[in-house]
């Protein structure tokens, strides 16, 4: 996602090839170095014309020359009209075009091109560039999730993919050149010299010599060992499949036995403390993989595959897989030495559990996925024992003082988060959590789903303590951040170093208003469907839904040292044709750039709809 090229959740420092091979300068360096966005207004001088405002974006390291042209399109009402400027670094400019939308206007594009001018570009256009112009909603538009249009048009949606002719280029770019140096050949015609030196496989003195078929179906290993060994499966069959050479995969090969591919354990990997970091490199005949976790060993695998190997995996299983057959079934790898770290410190990968193989294919799982959590207080106070009747003050009551019962399948009632016996409650059952579960980083205090918070004089009291009145709606941060500091006061000192978490979700959606997060605190923000918006990168400030939640998500950014971001990127309300590559690699980036640390995707098992989106993201 933050480096197109990889489609992987990891991103690379070493020998790979320049992106930019153009020419420094003349071209964005990334992709998201350049944005586009367009808003429109109606002109309150002349109730016919609609003017449109386009930002280009800057956000590289270089100045850019800008043509962009607009071509004419009268069912919009627009004459066409080009723009020619220079845009420092880091700097924006605002081009203004307007429209004259005849009556009737329903929904029209209007299309150009955009041409980075320099000395190496040739002149031809980088990015196309579609502008999306709808006309005014009927007059009873009821349907408040979305912006009502009443202007005679309306600029919607922006977008300016790379050309084709410019994706092809940079394909080309990234193909192994001679200037790299000689490349080792791993197998060609069907025989190898190389073996797999798979260093899990060396057993203890006195006990057996396993064989990999052996280790793999071993009882009782643990998870990560056993994905390693499904990682290596995949990198011999990998191979077989493009040379017809089947490689033995061997515990050792000492040196002077013959060429090896290495998997080991390093007991560090310098400059990236990422457990799941991996250092991928030639040395003299060899290839060598090393980690200092199975995890990382697998990411090493599977960046060897994907990244140089041309082996892909771009849907689940069989159907989604390509492994590209080389000429002459040749399979070759230039020099390079690079060390790979993940973009966020955790993800539970892309297919929300669907597909969990090929998550860890694309490197989309990042640290087991163990910065997540949900909905939480149902499992602290147990009704049984603190029936309603008895213990009311234990529960989330009304102004009248009653209790706010919200219980279904889905939810549950709340309990009153100031009551003294329930915060020692919470307490002893997050410290048994963590006992039970030393492997945890982070227990869950987020109230139950969408049930009312209480209102009772005690927690009033303290949101006010905070700057918090009655009348603030969906203002239940401050409340929480409280919640959460006087949960962690009594965490036993072993699990002072776990974290607190709270959904930036539902009553608890914006920042605090004074509330200051302890430490280890931690909180997720979810782009949940009422801000969502499914088309455009929530950091496109055409919509109105996107304004609103970025600032959300810049709010908790600046506040807590854990963000986590919760998007629906495969969506429970509709499951047609989705394409929002744009989107998600402009949220992902620009949600680092936020604050955000890690991720957790809901996404729905409908891959023949969404796959690809999971896959670039
Ligand atoms: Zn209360």
């Amino acid at each position: 996602m933050l480096n197109s090229w990889n489609a992987t959740l990891l991103l690379c420092f070493g020998l790979v090839p320049a992106i930019n091979a153009q020419g420094a300068g003349a071209l964005p360096a990334k992709f998201r170095d350049f944005k586009v966005y367009t808003t429109s207004t109606p002109d309150t001088a002349d109730a016919g014309r609609i003017v449109a405002t386009m930002r280009l974006l800057n956000s590289g390291a270089d100045a850019l020359n800008v043509e962009v042209s607009l071509s004419e399109n009268r069912a919009a009402g627009f004459a066409g009209k080009a723009f020619q400027g220079r845009i420092e670094a880091k700097k924006e400019a605002v081009w203004e075009f307007d429209l004259r939308p005849p009556d009737g206007l329903k929904y029209q594009l209007l299309h150009g091109a955009i041409t980075f001018a320099g000395a190496n570009t040739g002149a031809t256009p980088d990015r196309e560039l579609f502008v999306a112009v709808q006309g005014p909603d009927p007059v009873d538009f009821g349907d408040t999730r979305v912006e009502k249009i009443t202007a005679r048009g309306q600029v919607i949606g922006t977008h300016a993919p790379r050309t084709p002719q410019r994706v092809h280029s940079l394909v080309a770019a990234t193909k192994p050149s001679t200037s790299q140096g000689t490349p080792l050949v791993l197998a060609a015609g069907g025989s190898s010299k190389y073996q797999i030196a798979f260093d899990r496989l060396v057993s203890p003195p006195d006990a057996p010599q396993l064989t990999f078929e052996q280790y793999s179906s071993a009882a009782g290993r643990p998870a990560a060992e056993i994905e390693l060994a499904e990682a290596v499966g995949d990198l011999r069959r990998c191979v077989e499949v493009k040379s017809g050479a089947a490689l033995p995969v061997v515990s050792a090969v000492p040196a002077g036995a013959g060429p090896a591919i290495r998997v080991r354990i390093a007991p560090e990997l310098p400059g990236k403390p990422h457990p799941d970091s991996y250092r991928l490199r030639t040395e003299g005949d060899d290839v060598v993989i090393e980690a200092t976790t199975p995890e990382g060993l697998r990411n090493g695998i599977y960046g060897l595959l994907t990244d140089h190997l041309d082996c892909h995996w771009f849907m689940p299983k069989q159907l989604g897989e390509e492994i590209v057959i080389p000429p002459h079934r040749t399979v070759s790898l230039p020099p390079l030495d690079e060390t790979c770290g993940p973009s966020f410190s955790s993800s539970i990968g892309m297919s929300w559990g669907s597909a969990p193989r090929w998550d860890r294919q694309n490197r989309s799982v990042i640290n087991r996925g163990r910065m997540n959590f949900g909905h939480a207080w149902a499992g602290f106070i147990d009704l049984k024992l603190y029936p309603f009747d008895k213990f009311p003050d234990m529960w989330s009551r009304d102004r009248a003082g009653k209790i706010q019962v919200h219980d279904s399948s889905e939810t549950s009632t709340n309990f009153c988060s100031t009551s003294p016996e329930v915060i020692r409650i919470v307490a002893e059952k997050i410290n048994a959590q963590f006992d039970a579960s030393p492997d945890a980083i982070v227990a869950s205090l987020d109230p139950n789903d969408l049930a009312p918070l209480c209102q009772c004089d005690r927690c009033l009291a303290l949101d006010a303590s905070y700057g918090v009145t009655p009348q603030d709606d969906k203002q239940m941060a401050d409340r929480l951040l409280h919640l959460s500091k006087e949960i962690h006061v009594q965490l036993k000192p072993q699990h002072k170093e776990k974290y607190l978490g709270i959904l930036a979700y539902g009553f608890q959606t914006r920042p605090p208003k004074k509330a200051v997060p302890h430490p280890h605190h931690v909180t997720t923000v979810c782009d949940f469907p009422y801000y969502f918006d499914h088309t455009r990168p929530f950091n496109d400030p055409t919509s109105s839904y996107n304004r609103e939640f970025e600032s959300i998500v810049k709010g908790w950014g600046s506040k807590v040292k854990q963000l986590g971001f919760y998007d629906y990127y495969g969506h429970f309300d509709f499951f047609g044709p989705w394409g929002i590559v744009h989107k998600m690699r402009e949220d992902l980036p620009a949600f680092r750039d936020a604050g955000g640390t890690f991720i957790v995707i809901e996404s729905q098992p409908n891959f023949s709809m969404n796959g690809l989106n999971l896959y670039v993201a």
